[in-house]
């Protein structure tokens, strides 16, 4: 199953990511992570791509396009993939169809996250992430059990450099004019199920298969 996860900065694409990857045995490929673990081992895209992610701009598309094309050739992610975080803009999306159908894939589904504005702005300011495993914790929805701990791994968590307020509002800004458009594209082509980000978070991973099953006909779940 290949699969995109959409959805502003803060809706949980992240953290239910995780969860499905886990469930369909699929692996995730988040571009703000392997962003953030190139800038962190200041490799030449990690150089390249630091600024602007420090602002809160998108990291030119010719770069993050080559890391997914490269990715998504990877033998794990023959059986199927859960995009997050890409594609963010049109030529993203446009790239994304070349690059899969290049190797005889298509998109079976894209899900969008729906939170509202005032939630994600507090999200965020809360969230800490995992440096070795990058699972998401956020210090009042969704505590870890020790202080500065991750419960999957024990790695250290941190705060991210664009969790703070005035980048925040840079991404939702970004977001807006430039990620929301491809879910209509998405809409259009009969592929988008939009659902509901607010609640418990194991019952939106539910309302998200739901949605990929009303796409896709029944699924496989591999247990
Ligand atoms: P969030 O999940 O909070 O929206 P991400 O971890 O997906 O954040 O992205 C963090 C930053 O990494 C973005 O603000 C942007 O600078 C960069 N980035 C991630 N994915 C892309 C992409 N597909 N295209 C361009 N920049 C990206
Ligand atoms: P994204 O990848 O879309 O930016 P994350 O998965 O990193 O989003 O989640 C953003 C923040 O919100 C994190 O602190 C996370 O723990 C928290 N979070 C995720 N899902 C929920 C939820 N259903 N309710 C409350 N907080 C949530
Ligand atoms: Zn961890």
């Amino acid at each position: 199953m290949n699969l995109i996860l959409m959805g502003p900065p803060g809706a949980g694409k992240g953290t239910q990511s995780q969860l499905l990857s886990e469930r369909f045995k699929i692996p995730q490929v988040s571009t703000g992570d392997i962003l953030r673990t190139n800038v962190r081992e200041k490799t030449r895209i990690g150089q390249k791509a630091r600024a602007y992610m420090d602002r809160g701009a998108l990291v030119p598309d010719d770069l993050v396009v080559e890391m997914v094309s490269e990715r998504l050739g990877d033998a794990d992610c023959s059986r199927g993939f859960i995009l997050d975080g890409f594609p963010r803009n049109a030529r993203q999306a446009e790239e994304l169809e070349r690059t899969l159908l290049r190797g005889g894939k298509a998109i079976d589904a894209v899900i969008g996250i729906e939170v509202e504005r005032r939630e994600l702005v507090r999200r965020l300011a809360g969230r800490r992430v995992c440096r070795k495993c990058a699972a998401a914790y956020n210090i009042i929805f969704n505590p870890p059990v020790n202080m500065d701990t991750c419960n999957k791994c024990g790695g250290e968590l941190y705060q991210r450099d664009d969790d703070r307020e005035e980048t925040i509002e840079a991404r939702l800004r970004v977001y807006e004019e430039e990620t929301l458009p491809v879910t209509e594209y998405y809409r259009g082509k009969g592929l988008y199920g939009g659902i509901n980000g607010i609640g418990i978070i194991d019952r939106i991973t539910e309302s998200i298969i739901e949605a990929i099953e009303e796409r896709r006909g029944n699924i496989k779940v591999a247990d």
